[in-house]
């Protein structure tokens, strides 16, 4: 069996965050041997159109690690997405993530591009030697009917050229293990990261799921009600759980683990710590 792949994911700091805040997130994952960090986009008008090729840089050019840019298309239109193309070419990235993004309250999305495939194919046209990355839903994309028609969305994403997936957060590694083989079962043959969101925060946990309509199973619904107001204990319970899930996920032969850091690297490098033997 192949090693799997392990990543991680940070993202811009906030506008009004100190310009160090990156630096700090990125010095405390070192150690940590991750095959590529990908870096989120804003989406929306207002956001800095320039961070996430700015952090992909650092990545590379000053840790050492192979950048993967995520890339919203919603209110872009092709000569945006032609600039953000640029900056990544000069940042050196290893891949785009071509995503769709969310439509955010009282922004009307004015961009070229409907689906994810739409700028996967756009970018492959103009970029055929870059590799695209694209987002799956073990538990189904909220807006899809169901999870049938997500994976045959799934599947011109793609068509359209991207061959590789990382996947939304879950905790319950059997909705994945189902997910994976409805998505072979349809063809998907390309590489499948299983997304973990370790669980720090009560309340962004409740707020995470339901904005992703993510099942929150039985065990982790019993931490919650145990240790949610005891911000310590229900680290190191997340922090174990995280590390039992993807030790599961490897156990049963997952392509990769894509681990989500929410910029809180103390938490990654203490999973890392339980699981980095598997990854030898
Ligand atoms: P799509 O693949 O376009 O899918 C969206 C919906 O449209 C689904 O229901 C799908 O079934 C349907 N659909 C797709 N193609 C078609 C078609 N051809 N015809 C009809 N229906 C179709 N958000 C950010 O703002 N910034 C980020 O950096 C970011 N990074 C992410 C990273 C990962 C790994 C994941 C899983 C999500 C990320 N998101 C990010 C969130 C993402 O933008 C939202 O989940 C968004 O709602 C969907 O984006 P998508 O690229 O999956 O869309």
């Amino acid at each position: 069996m192949a090693t799997p792949i392990f990543s991680l994911e940070v993202f811009p700091p906030r506008r009004n965050a100190p310009v160090g805040t990156i630096y700090d997130t990125l010095d405390g994952l070192r150690g940590l041997r991750p095959a590529f960090i990908s870096v989120t986009y804003g989406t929306g008008r207002s956001k800095d159109r320039t961070a996430t090729a700015r952090i992909a840089h650092t990545i590379r050019a000053e840790y050492g690690i192979p950048a993967v840019a995520h890339l919203t298309a919603r209110y872009l239109d092709r000569a945006a997405v032609d600039e953000a193309l640029d900056l990544f070419e000069q940042a050196k990235v290893a891949g785009v993530l071509a995503l769709r993004g969310d439509a955010i309250e009282g922004q009307e999305p004015a961009g070229d591009f409907e689906h994810a495939s739409d700028l996967a194919a756009y970018i492959r046209a103009r970029r055929p030697d870059l590799k695209l990355y694209g987002a799956c839903y073990p538990e189904k994309h909220p807006e899809a009917a169901d999870l049938a028609e997500d994976i045959g969305n799934l599947r011109r994403k793609v068509d359209a050229g991207v061959s590789h997936l990382i996947s939304q957060l879950f905790y319950d590694d059997a909705d994945f293990m189902a997910f994976l083989g409805q998505a072979r079962a349809a063809g998907i043959d390309v590489p499948i990261e299983a997304g973990i969101m370790p669980v720090v925060n009560a309340k962004s946990v409740r707020t995470m799921s339901a904005r992703c309509g993510s099942r929150i199973p039985a065990p982790v619904q019993a931490m919650l009600e145990r240790w949610g107001d005891d911000a310590a204990s229900l680290r190191e319970a997340g922090v174990i759980y995280a590390s039992q899930q993807i030790a599961d996920l490897v156990a049963q032969g997952v392509d990769g683990i894509h681990l989500y850091t929410m910029n809180h690297p103390a938490v990654a490098r203490d999973i890392w710590r339980n699981v980095a033997p598997l990854f030898n």
